[in-house]
């Protein structure tokens, strides 16, 4: 963000944005040669079943190792791309990239897991997103129920677009899940519309999940609503044991955080199918 809302609305400047402005066109300049260069990388992290350890999916999450900047993380540069339209080009490597990487891991003799794929607002919309999906599991050979779209809420504004986008994503037979669920501001009149599968609760209520109360009750109440409406609900960011009691006590069952796991390389992921006792509580 490289303008600061002004006391009465006006935009001003200062030198650390200015930075940031600069800094912002280099790495636009970067970002349009990574792909080619094969500078990004896709990493995953294990999604976790508290009950008896499991791992019972990956999300992938992509990163930048940059030639000069070392590895950068999604959140420097995935604004950059959507702002510039580089989001179609990049979203569609790393889909294809976690499908690819995911049928290989299933036919080395890995676990029979789904992978979860972020997408962009501006992908959602896409007007030939199904066929293209459609087409990167061809390609790759992915079954489509081993295939989740993490989309969120902000992305829903238009109930009834996004109800037929989710419908035709439905028909092809991968997964939904709504990320950073409770931080939108999507009505929950229409989440009994939305034909999606998960409620992905948000980092933002966990962090103090095990001293605030009124954390404890959002999310409590997330997912006796999630039971209700036959959806799974899957909390991210779980750091300590402490947050991972609360929600276990709370039947939160499914289970993503650095307490299990960092987001692993692929190489990384691998070793822990063969070698589970790296990963924490396996
Ligand atoms: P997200 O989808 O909500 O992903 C979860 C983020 O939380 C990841 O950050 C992950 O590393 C981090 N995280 C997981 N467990 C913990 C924990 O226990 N503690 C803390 N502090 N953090 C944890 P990351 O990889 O930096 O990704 C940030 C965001 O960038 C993602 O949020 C997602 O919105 C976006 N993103 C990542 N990959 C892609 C992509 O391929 N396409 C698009 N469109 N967006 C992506
Ligand atoms: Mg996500
Ligand atoms: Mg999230
Ligand atoms: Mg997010």
């Amino acid at each position: 963000e490289v303008k600061k809302q002004g006391k009465n609305g006006h935009q001003f400047y200062t030198p650390e944005l200015e930075d940031q402005l600069i800094t912002n066109i280099e790495l636009e300049t970067d970002l349009r040669k990574a792909i080619e260069r094969n500078e990004l990388v896709v990493y995953y992290q294990p999604q976790f079943h508290a009950e008896n350890n499991r791992m019972i999916g990956v999300e992938a999450l992509v990163r930048w190792n940059h030639p000069t900047k070392g590895m950068l993380s999604p959140g420097l540069f995935i604004p950059i791309a959507e702002e510039t339209g580089m989001i179609f080009e990049i979203g569609t490597w790393v889909l294809r990239e976690a499908c690819r990487q995911m049928k290989l891991w299933h036919e080395h003799g890995g676990p029979l897991i789904p992978v979860s794929v972020n997408l962009s607002s501006q992908q959602f919309h896409q007007s030939n997103l199904v066929a293209y999906i459609k087409n990167i599991l061809e390609e790759t050979g992915l079954e489509p129920k081993y295939l989740e779209l993490e989309i969120t809420e902000s992305m829903m504004m238009d109930p009834a677009v996004s109800i037929s986008i989710l419908q035709e994503l439905n028909k092809i037979g991968i997964r939904i899940s709504l990320d950073d669920f409770g931080t939108g501001y999507s009505s929950l009149s229409y989440l009994k519309k939305f034909p999606i599968h998960k409620l992905k609760i948000d980092r933002s209520f966990i962090t103090d999940i095990s001293i605030s109360n009124s954390d404890k009750a959002i999310v409590a109440t997330i997912i006796s609503m999630a039971q209700n409406l036959k959806l799974d609900v899957i909390a991210e960011g779980i750091e300590t044991k402490d947050q991972l009691d609360v929600l276990t006590k709370n039947d939160c069952k499914e289970i993503q955080g650095y307490y299990f796991s960092k987001p692993l390389s692929a190489e990384e992921v691998e070793k822990s199918f063969f070698e589970p006792s790296r990963i924490k509580g396996l």
